[in-house]
């Protein structure tokens, strides 16, 4: 059986799990620190603060850029719903624009319609790892004085050429970045994430936001030769990561640049084999972006049937996954939260489906995500492709 996805986690991981459980000192603390530190260096960022998941991180990032009740917020459907779910987190609404079918990412030319006196902000995804066009995202935002928050999530490690040089997602190029240390992405901590911004305020925001807005960390109290009293001046959360945790980041940090250049390796491969079947629509990476290729996604050709195509692929031991999903079609997502009727030129939004983010919907029906991960051998590879080209033959046949 070939998996969609297998993290690269071995003893150096358990090892470091290990030193930590017997150093005593399990929760954030100076592990967390050391990760923070490193991670911050790696994408070149002034400031990075880690986090319970980069669920914890979209909604810090955006409570700190000052989202509150009532406003709204611009962003894709077409995400995991991690995504949308923080900005009602902060009890803002969504408000959904359609993606570019090539590279799945949000479409920039559709962000200045969906613009009203009440958007508060613009929340862009580096989708599956793809970098989005945040030139084009950060002109229109500039202009109408939006903060930009990129979810970041599987982008560990991806890139983008800014002002001349290639850059790290993360830096952050917008003003807020947060990524996901769950294990379907890049690099793993169990669950775990990072926020990173060039902005001090925001980042002791962050800070205190994740430890129940507590005025003195508990590092800080510990260490103290003074008596120490802490006070709570905001609600806050629990949104700590652990030493545990941070630890085994910190080992994944090493394994990163030999995780991106395989995946690369394998991408690249997969487009050069795959080419070879008609209809099959590869990925696009713009030539200003270099993906993680946190998942290889395909369109299939038109008429065959998503379904049909992954039982076959299973039935041949090679697992796959249906497109990224589209929050709005959720029940989560009632019509009368994200409308956009009447917001986004030539929408009718009528009979069940929305014309504003038919790419969105297309993209979940005819997509599918192949297995890549560092470890798959070049055998594996052809066999996916080979259990792809195989299934389309057998459904186009019985069209
Ligand atoms: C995985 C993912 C999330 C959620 O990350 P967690 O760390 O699991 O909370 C958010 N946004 C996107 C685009 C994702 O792929």
């Amino acid at each position: 059986m070939i998996p969609i996805t297998k993290p690269m986690l071995g003893e150096n991981e358990a090892e470091a799990a290990r030193r930590v459980i017997l150093s005593g000192w399990t929760s954030q603390g100076p592990e967390v620190a050391a990760f923070e530190k490193e991670f911050a260096e790696y994408v070149g960022a002034p400031y990075a603060c880690a986090v319970s998941s980069c669920t914890t991180a979209l909604h810090l990032a955006l409570l700190a850029v000052g989202v509150q009740p009532g406003d709204e917020v611009i962003t894709v459907s077409h995400s995991y719903i991690a995504t949308a779910n923080s900005i009602r987190y902060c009890g803002a609404k969504p408000v959904f624009v359609d993606i570019d079918p090539d590279t799945l990412n949000i479409d920039p030319k559709l962000i200045e319609s969906a613009v009203t006196d009440r958007t508060r902000a613009i929340l862009c995804v580096h989708q599956i790892g793809m970098p989005c066009d945040l030139a084009a995202i950060l002109e229109i935002a500039r202009r109408h004085s939006l903060p930009v928050v990129e979810d970041a999530a599987c982008a560990i490690g991806s890139e983008i050429f800014w002002h001349g040089q290639w850059e790290k997602i993360g830096k952050p190029q917008a003003d807020v970045a947060c990524f996901s240390f769950h294990p379907r992405k890049v690099i793993s901590t169990g669950d775990g994430g990072m926020i990173t911004t060039a902005n001090a305020e925001w980042d002791a925001k962050f800070r205190l936001l994740r430890q129940h807005g507590m005025s003195v960390p508990d590092t800080v109290r510990h260490g103290a030769s003074q008596v120490i009293y802490e006070s709570y001046p905001i609600v806050g959360f629990n949104f700590r990561m652990t030493d545990i945790q941070a630890a085994v980041g910190r080992e994944q940090l090493k394994r990163l640049p030999d995780i991106v250049k395989k995946r690369r390796d394998l991408a690249a491969r997969y487009k050069t084999l795959l080419s070879e079947i008609p209809g099959l629509g590869l990925p696009v990476e713009p030539d200003w972006a270099r993906s993680t290729w946190q998942s290889f996604s395909v369109r299939l050709p038109r008429g065959s049937d998503q379904r049909q195509v992954m039982q076959s692929m299973l039935d041949e031991g090679v697992a796959t996954r249906r497109g990224i999903m589209c929050s709005h079609r959720e029940e989560a997502y009632p019509r009368d939260t994200w409308s956009c009727t009447g917001r986004i030129k030539g929408c009718s939004c009528t009979a069940g489906i929305c014309q504003c983010l038919r790419h969105s919907e297309e993209s979940q029906d005819q997509t599918l995500i192949l297995p890549l991960f560092p470890q798959m051998s070049f055998e594996q590879q052809d066999q996916v492709v080979e259990s792809l080209h195989e299934a389309l033959r057998v459904v186009m046949l019985n069209e």
